[in-house]
């Protein structure tokens, strides 16, 4: 795990209205809310994390709510759906959860062998309970309806759509490490032997689709993670060496990040473990204050006003 990928780090998505998404995350879905930040680059908009207790990577999944914001279009070049690790025996409690807080939601179904329940958030994101083969010791995150024993482990995989998948993935195979593991007609399972869980990406290869849309429930972007900065530049030197673009390191107060968009059109970040969601607050805390990075702090009375009250 030193210089090298370590699975999936987070996924950043876009929501519509904020309370609606932390209703359905934190309530429904049952996850901890980790941090109650706001968008660096639009401070009148909330960055909302979610996660296990410490927001392990892995985890963590991340929404600007834009209120009023057009709904996306699915298609390829995007990432079209988020997988969580469940226990099976779960399923029962899922489908009569979802039945009772009016989600969307599909039969049970499976593939390579693992079952799982594909359903929607508010806002349309695709997100599938799966039942992983291989053991998930990671330690739940409990509320009073969600127990330990039907809560989600954090991510199982992501799925990317793609008209033609031999570019992404020669990025997943050749730059971060990945192999193929299996192959299922159009879909190209990927995983990394660096760690155990979120360890999978699937590329689903479909040669007709349209481009999707990035807008309200859709994934804005997937990031992969790293130990610390000197890996983070290190691979910032290989990614640049194949003449792709790639940002400068950009301090995210609880990691530090660079993007590059894959030669398959998805929007790829590199993400570090360091400093982690306690840097600013302490972990029985977490998402119970406003953190704002220090250049919006003296517009705090302002930047308060402007957003919405999650309850
Ligand atoms: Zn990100």
């Amino acid at each position: 795990m030193e210089n090298t990928i370590n699975g999936i780090h987070h996924i950043t998505a876009i929501a519509g209205n904020a309370t609606r998404n932390f209703d359905f995350y934190t309530r429904v879905l049952g996850l901890r809310f980790v941090k109650k930040t706001v968008n660096f680059d639009d401070p009148k908009t909330y960055h909302l994390y979610y996660g296990d207790k410490q927001g392990s990577p892995g985890t963590i999944l991340t929404f600007f709510p834009w209120e009023g914001i057009q709904t996306g279009r699915k298609g390829a070049r995007q990432v079209t759906e988020i997988g969580y690790s469940v226990p099976e025996a779960s399923f029962d409690f899922w489908l009569r959860r979802f039945e009772d807080k009016n989600v969307i939601y599909n039969k049970v179904s499976e593939k390579f062998g693992e079952p799982y329940l594909t359903f929607l958030d508010p806002d349309g994101l695709k997100l599938e309970l799966i039942a992983s083969k291989s053991k998930d010791d990671r330690l739940p995150w409990e509320t009073n309806e969600v127990k330990a024993e039907n809560a989600t482990r954090g991510f199982h995989n992501v799925t990317i759509t793609t008209n033609k998948m031999q570019a992404t993935a020669d990025i997943l195979t050749g730059v971060f490490g990945y192999r193929l593991l299996e192959q299922s007609v159009n879909r190209y399972r990927f995983v990394t032997d660096t760690v155990k869980n979120a360890a999978i990406v699937d590329l689903v290869e479909v040669a007709g689709e349209v481009a999707g849309h990035v807008a309200g429930g859709s994934v804005h972007h997937i990031a992969f993670r790293v130990k610390n900065e000197e890996v983070l530049m290190q691979y910032r030197d290989k990614i640049a060496a194949l003449g792709l673009n790639i940002t400068d390191k950009i301090d995210r107060n609880y990691f530090y990040s660079l993007y590059f968009r894959e030669p398959g059109g998805v929007l790829f970040e590199l993400a570090t473990d360091n400093p982690g969601f306690s840097v600013d607050e302490p972990l029985e805390e977490l998402g119970t204050h406003l953190k704002l990075p220090a250049q919006y702090e003296r517009n705090r009375a302002d930047i308060e006003k402007s957003l919405p009250e999650l309850a």
